[in-house]
């Protein structure tokens, strides 16, 4: 039985005191939920504020990103090490606005993973197709190829979590219908299996993109969605614990 997971992707919002207040109130909310883990990932600013007074509760820590070397002159990164080392336990790679934005592809994000795993960091690893793709048809080849990029040469492949993010449903309010949602899922687990002899039934395949207390209920009752990467509705505590525990109702 796959375990629910729920992540707050906090994105480049919140200072440290404005973190520190949202996650009190998240704690609040959700006190003596223990049937799903709970991640929430603020910038790298608030990571530590966050952590000492997360740390004795049932949300675990994550971070947005991470670099593959531990350190050196790479100006500007932060190295898995560090993020270990200051209680994270998860960390989000190759999210779409990463790819984007910031020019990561396959080859880095199989990097990043890589280091992540070998540090026991767990990597939520991020695929989905654009809109121009998905009108084209091409949703499936773009999600399989970057599903063995993230796989390939990978030791620990278990450890992995991904999360099916459609990128025209980020931030758009547009939401996945759950029955594609869930054949995205399916191909995932098909493709982990086939290419890579994994146990598909252990993979834990998130969905993101605009998930919201109205949308959740249905998206994660399909069969091959394990639970929600959430962006938007993560800043507002009073909606992320309905997520939350809406979801804990499923579990
Ligand atoms: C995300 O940032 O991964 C995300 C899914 O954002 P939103 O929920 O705002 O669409």
């Amino acid at each position: 039985m796959r375990r629910y997971l729920i992540a707050g992707n906090w994105k480049m919002n919140r200072t440290s005191n404005e973190a520190i207040e949202l996650t009190k109130s998240i704690i609040l909310r959700t006190k003596g939920i223990d049937n799903v883990d709970i991640v929430i990932c603020p910038p790298f600013t608030a990571l530590t504020a966050v952590y000492s007074i997360i740390k004795d509760s049932n949300i675990q820590l994550g971070a947005q990103n991470m670099f593959y070397e531990d350190e050196g002159a790479y100006t500007g990164e932060i190295s898995g090490r560090f993020l270990k080392n200051i209680g994270c336990e998860y960390v989000i790679i190759g999210h779409s606005e990463r790819r984007k934005y910031f020019y990561e592809n396959d080859t880095n994000v199989n990097r990043k993973i890589k280091k992540a795993l070998e540090l026991d960091l767990i990597p939520i690893v991020c695929v989905g197709e654009t809109l121009e793709e998905r009108e084209k048809g091409e949703t499936d080849k773009v999600v399989k190829k970057e599903i063995v990029g993230a796989l390939q040469d990978q030791a620990d492949k278990e450890q992995i979590i991904f999360a099916y993010e459609p990128i025209w449903a980020i931030g758009t309010g547009k939401t996945a219908q759950p029955e594609d949602a869930n054949k995205i899922h399916e191909l995932i687990r098909n493709t982990v299996k086939t290419e890579f002899g994994m146990d598909e039934q252990t993979v834990r395949i998130l969905y993101g993109g605009s998930v919201k207390p109205s949308n959740v209920e249905e998206l994660m009752s399909q069969n091959d969605i394990d639970g929600s990467l959430v962006g938007g509705a993560s800043l507002n505590a009073e909606n992320f614990a309905e997520i939350i525990k809406t979801t804990a109702k499923l579990a």
